[in-house]
């Protein structure tokens, strides 16, 4: 793992660069991979992306949360962005993190709150997806998704990361739920006991992870700009006679939108994920850590003021 990446990782848990980040950072870029400050700024990009063919999911940033009664404003605050996205027709679902809906309070309370939103988002036919957080809430994030599952509730789903070793026994047993899963490379910084430390031993995770989910007979969102692996997985589907409509290839809002549209051009589904929110420092500083260039992309918009 680069000296950089982890530099970058525990930058995001600093308060101090974390007040100097909020207070310029937008200006220098982080519009670039946030679609705003507000759902008001969102709807506008979203639909954009929406009118290129492009699925969307929204996430109101923010990760920490002080207490119950916190928890229970973001809850109101994504039946909001559930009512906004039927009301202006969007091709949008919610991601959310479990961290925000208060799972390092208390377990019962994150589950209860992610439930109600589950409920609100049928009711529109909508779908929310449980993103995957740093290692310590893999066991209570997976517990979560299945207990939803178990509770008869179809529209939901969760990620698993090739970066940790327990991935692929957690894959095995979920795969009798037919589970709805987006597999990601990992974007926390994570111990060697716990999780590959060399990228091509992550890379080759994350083959045998997206094959064994493409097998099964759940739904794969395939999360990743590697190129490789996205032609892969083509290759993979077209190999084994797995429909489009079993997957999709999911990127990060500024990360390949040329890709992106390809993708579509080429028959796929592409879902960007597409973020907004005041509490958007800690997003910011795991997108720098995945391509250290884009730290110069911001540095060269500070010089130029
Ligand atoms: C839709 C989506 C949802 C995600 N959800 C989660 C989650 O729930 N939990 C979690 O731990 N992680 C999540 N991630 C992040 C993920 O774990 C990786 O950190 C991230 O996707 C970078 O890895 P990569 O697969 O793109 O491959 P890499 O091998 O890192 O990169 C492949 C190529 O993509 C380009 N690239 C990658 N990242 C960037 C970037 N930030 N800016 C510009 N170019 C870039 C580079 O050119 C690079 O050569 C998510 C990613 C996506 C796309």
């Amino acid at each position: 793992m680069s000296a950089l990446r982890s530099l970058l990782l525990a930058a995001a848990d600093s308060p101090r660069l974390q007040r100097f980040v909020q207070k310029y950072g937008f200006r220098l870029g982080a519009a670039r991979f946030v679609a705003g400050q507000t759902l008001d700024d969102a709807v506008p990009v979203l639909r954009r992306l929406n009118d290129g063919g492009l699925r969307t999911n929204t996430t109101l940033l923010g990760e920490g949360v002080r207490d119950e009664a916190e928890t229970h404003e973001v809850v109101a605050a994504y039946r909001e962005v559930l009512d906004r996205i039927q009301a202006e027709g969007l091709r949008t679902n919610v991601a959310l993190k479990l961290t925000h809906l208060g799972l390092t309070i208390d377990e019962q309370l994150a589950r209860a709150n992610v439930a109600a939103l589950v409920e609100h988002a049928a009711r529109s036919g909508n779908f929310v997806r449980i993103d995957m957080e740093e290692s310590r809430h893999v066991d209570a994030t997976l517990r979560i998704y299945r207990a939803l599952r178990e509770a008869g509730h179809e529209n939901v789903g969760t990620v698993l990361q090739s970066y940790l070793f327990r991935s692929e026994d957690d894959l095995a047993a979920l795969l009798p739920l037919s589970p709805n899963l987006r597999i990601v490379k990992g974007a926390y910084l994570e111990p060697p006991e716990l999780a590959y430390p060399q990228k091509r031993d992550v890379d080759a995770s994350y083959v045998r992870l997206l094959e064994a989910s493409l097998a099964g007979d759940g739904f794969t969102a395939i999360a990743t700009h590697d190129e490789s692996l996205i032609e892969h997985a083509i290759a993979f589907a077209r190999e084994h006679g797995i429909s489009n409509e079993r997957f999709q290839f999911q990127m990060l809002y500024g990360v390949r939108p040329r890709l992106q549209l390809e993708l579509v051009r080429r028959g796929f589904g592409v879902l960007v994920a597409t973020p907004y929110g005041p509490e958007w420092y800690r997003y910011l500083m795991r997108r720098l850590a995945e391509r250290p260039a884009n730290l110069i992309f911001l540095l060269r918009n500070l010089v130029r003021g």
